[in-house]
């Protein structure tokens, strides 16, 4: 162990950056679950989901046994844009907490889209642009994601259409305008333009949409249109062996000054940054390696991992999607409508889903006002402004720590910061004026849903 003291911010040398993704699924001794065809129940094929996704994607997605995927230089080149990002060392946490944890971040809001999302986003648009596609189509809920990936379209020169959550694209125009501003398209959805919109909003008129609905719009828009596919921003394995980059700089970060975490925290959505962040160490806890506790944390009011089913459910409401095993509240979940803090998808990665299925990892739900309050207490000692989502790792690490702090153990926390939360002011206005409630679901309502999981034998 170095006996120099740990510098605030850890930053690679571009020698010692990953050269490579790290396919945890590799590693794993149960594999995730296969996609299903939703019309004949059988493991979906490369040829089946040729018309959805890229061609090298496809690979990516159903290849369960290559460790690593070389990063490809045009890939890199843009990675040098904003990474490595820092590892900071929380020391003005620690201090304020009072407590003996060493607490680590890796932040991934250093970049203008304010998310990890960019790091799938570069690598989807890249392979669509390599297949001589025209453009993509995707959903958006609060809008990182499309905000990631207009961004790497306009670096790629490729079209980028974007289904907005309607009641997200009317509440955050900001968002919506900087997609715009690199060259997306934006709808808000349901919309008129696809026969799923149409027919949801038939049976639901004056709904405000839910992001299974604009998946669905997106996948009917890419299938319908010559020289378009379909890219998700989360859950799906191709996103997690991207996001595996977060992991692997952190790795190695530490490993430069001979730190090993002993517990490592996440927000869980669809379970991409998550996925990515603990990649690396997870890989060494399968191999029997090295040993860590990991920490999903997921919001009160769609706690999938800790009310949901482990089951084979439709990713989408208008259920044109594979179906996946995960954990899952059912597709046709909706958070109330006063959740602020993000992470509202059903499901969860089927990488993810297995690993806690298999007692690897756990998971947590938190209140989202006790979201907000560490979100808060982070900001005044450690000067960034988080993602609500984000916060709830924040939330989790602190706990953590306050435990050390009763036990006087050292322990070591490795969370990750997604990213900024800039556009989610008015959420934090709510808490401010102490608008937000706490609202968890009940027991009917998640059993209401999950009633309606398809049946797979
Ligand atoms: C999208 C997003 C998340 C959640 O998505 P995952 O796929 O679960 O990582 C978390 N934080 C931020 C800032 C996001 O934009």
């Amino acid at each position: 162990m170095s006996t120099e003291k740990i510098p605030y911010k850890i930053y690679l040398e571009e020698n010692e950056m990953p050269k490579a993704w790290y396919n945890l699924r590799a590693d794993m001794k149960n594999k995730p679950a296969p996609l299903l065809n939703p019309a004949t129940h059988e493991p979906m094929s490369a040829k089946d989901l040729a018309p959805v996704f890229c061609d090298e994607l496809i690979k990516q997605e159903l290849d369960d046994t290559t460790p690593y995927f070389p990063i490809p230089d045009e890939i890199l080149d843009f990675y040098k844009m904003y990474r490595p990002s820092p590892l900071v060392r929380a020391y003005c946490l620690e201090k304020a907490l009072g407590t003996p944890a060493k607490i680590y971040y890796k932040f991934e809001g250093n970049n203008t889209s304010g998310s990890h999302k960019l790091n799938s986003a570069i690598a989807q648009a890249y392979y669509a642009k390599k297949q001589g596609l025209k453009g993509v189509t995707t959903e958006t809920g609060a809008g990182q994601w499309g905000t990631a990936l207009a961004m790497a379209c306009a670096y790629f020169g490729l079209d980028c259409k974007v289904y907005m959550v309607k009641v997200s694209y009317e509440q955050k125009p900001f968002r919506r305008e900087v997609m715009r501003t690199y060259g997306a398209s934006v709808t808000p959805s349901p919309s008129m333009e696809t026969n799923v919109g149409r027919k949801i909003l038939a049976e639901h008129p004056g709904t405000t949409g839910s992001l299974g609905c604009a998946i669905s719009e997106a996948v009917e828009k890419a299938t319908s249109t010559e020289g378009y596919r379909y890219v998700l921003g989360s859950v799906l394995n191709q996103v997690l062996l991207h996001q595996s980059i977060i992991g692997l700089e952190s790795k190695a970060a530490l490993d430069k000054y001979g730190v090993k975490p002993d517990i490592i925290i996440g927000c869980a959505g669809g379970g991409s940054n998550l996925g990515g962040l603990i990649s690396p160490f997870m890989g060494e806890k399968v191999r029997g390696e090295a040993d860590y506790r990991f920490i999903a944390v997921e919001p009160a009011s769609c706690p999938s991992f800790t009310r949901g089913n482990f089951a084979y459910d439709f990713c989408d409401t208008g259920m044109v999607c594979p179906l996946a095993k995960m954990y899952t509240l059912g597709s046709g979940f909706i958070p109330s409508a006063s959740h602020a803090g993000g992470l509202r998808y059903h499901g969860m990665s089927s990488v993810l889903s297995q690993l806690y299925h298999d007692g690897l990892m756990e998971a947590v739900s938190v209140l989202q006002t006790d979201v907000f309050r560490a979100a808060e207490e982070f900001a005044r000692v450690e000067g960034i402004l988080p993602a609500p989502e984000s916060s709830h790792a924040i939330k989790v690490a602190i706990d953590e720590a306050m435990k050390c702090k009763e036990t006087g153990e050292e322990k070591t926390i490795l969370f990750g910061l997604t990213g900024t939360g800039y556009f989610d002011m008015l959420a934090y206005q709510k808490f401010h004026d102490g608008k937000m409630d706490d609202y968890v679901p009940t027991d009917a309502e998640i059993n209401e849903s999950l009633d309606k999981l398809p049946a797979v034998d």
